[in-house]
Formats: structure tokens, sequence, C-alpha cells
């Protein structure tokens, strides 16, 4: 692409907007998760529901790993953050449909929400050794995402088999509930060490201090980092 076509698919004063609300609010987010002891845990940004500008913004600040929910969002905004700032790892975070893996095979670095065999396949077959982290339903309530703890044993099994890298597990707290979530994280911590993985993510905006006190590797934060989503 030309200089031009990255200018027509960016706006830079929006990213310099974007560049100043970032800095404050990731020193932010950061001395949270010191107040509670997770220095050590990666952060990760989520900028779904964000403009591009956001996510662009980000990349030149050195976070060049974030989270997305949507394929075709993902698909949209990874060649325009290219070409304005450079490459950015995505994790894949949001419920996942086998037919959509292709699209977005070669941007994502982490898969983090495999939560059935049947995507599992997929993704090994467009990205032969992607790294993934299986999906748990914390919450046991059927209508949400994920695997459920009953069954995770045998689907982390079957994704091995396929050859992925198999690296964690990844959950979502139960929004209001604060001792559900924190049962739901412990849970989670078990079963990543009883699988012998290494990540453990867990821990949003609103309960990233549970999640770390949990043992959380890697919190996924996007509106206290990029604000409310448009
Ligand atoms: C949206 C989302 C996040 C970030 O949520 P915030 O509450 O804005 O921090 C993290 N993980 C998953 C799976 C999400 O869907």
């Amino acid at each position: 692409m030309s200089e031009n076509d990255h200018e027509a698919s960016h706006d830079e004063a929006e990213v310099a907007r974007r560049h100043d609300g970032l800095v404050a609010r990731l020193q932010a987010v950061r001395d949270r998760m010191a107040a509670c002891g997770g220095s050590g845990v990666a952060l990760l940004p989520v900028s779904k529901g964000h403009r591009v500008e956001a996510a662009i913004a980000a990349r030149r600040m050195g976070l060049d790993q974030l989270g997305e929910n949507y394929a075709q969002e993902l698909a949209a905004k990874a060649p325009v953050v290219v070409g304005a700032a450079a490459r950015v790892g995505w994790h894949f975070i949001g419920q996942l449909q086998s037919n959509k893996v292709r699209m977005i095979a070669d941007d994502v670095h982490t898969w983090q929400s495999v939560d059935r065999l049947k995507v599992g396949k997929e993704i090994a077959k467009r990205a032969p050794g992607a790294r993934i982290f299986a999906q748990v339903n914390l919450s046991e309530e059927s209508q949400k995402a994920g695997c459920s703890f009953e069954d995770i044993d045998d689907l982390v099994r079957a994704l091995r088999e396929l050859d992925l890298d198999v690296a964690g597990l990844m959950g979502v707290g139960a929004a209001a509930d604060q001792d559900a979530t924190a049962a739901g994280f412990a849970r989670l911590r078990a079963a990543v060490d009883r699988l012998d993985l290494i990540e453990c993510s867990m821990g949003m905006t609103a309960d990233l201090e549970l999640a770390i006190r949990e043992g959380s590797t890697m919190v996924r934060v996007g509106s206290d980092l990029f604000g409310p989503r448009e």
C-alpha cells in the first residue's frame, strides 16, 4: 500500500487524542494491578468497540498485543494498524464460529476462546500449531460461552492431539456476584495447574483485583483503559 492509502484509513488527529488519554489510563490500570500484588501479571488491552485509532495509539506506545471480540472487527483493524504503526499480536477473545477462523488466521497470535473441538479443528487446519487457550464457563450457566469444568480435561487433551500449542485457560467472571466470581477464578486456576498449563487468563475492568488474588497470569482490560465502548 502507498502512503496515501494509510492516510485515508485513519485519522492522525484522533490518534493523538487517543494517545493522551491512554497514557494516563494505562498508568492507572498498572497502579490498580500493583496495589493488589499484580505487577508481574500480563495486561492485555482490549480494543473491541473502539475506533482503530485507539489501537494505533496503543501500538505506538509499545503495547504489541491487543484483544478483540469480533472477527470482522479484527480483520478490518489489523491491516490499518500495521500500516500506521506496526504489527500487533492479536488475541481473539470473543465467541468464535468456525467459519470465521480463516478470515483472521494470519493475524491472531493467541486464540483465547476455544471452547469446542470443532473450532480447534478449524484453527489447526488454518493455522497449524497455533497458540490457544481453552475457554471455561465459570458460571455453569449453559447459555454462557465456554466449556464446562466437567469437560475441560477432555477438551484440552483433544486439542493437544491436534498439535495446537495449548498454553492456558480463559474465563469470564460472573458480572454482579463477587463470591461466585472468586470461586470460579479459584477453580480456573486449579484447572490450569492440574492440566500443567501456563496461562490463566482471568480478570477484566470489573474484577481484576479478584482475579489477581486468585492467581491470574493475564488480565484483559477494555473500558478502564480505552474508556466506555463507542
Ligand atoms: C470485553 C471483554 C473484556 C474487557 O472487558 P472490560 O470490562 O471492558 O474490561 C475482557 N474479556 C472478554 C472475554 C471480553 O469480552
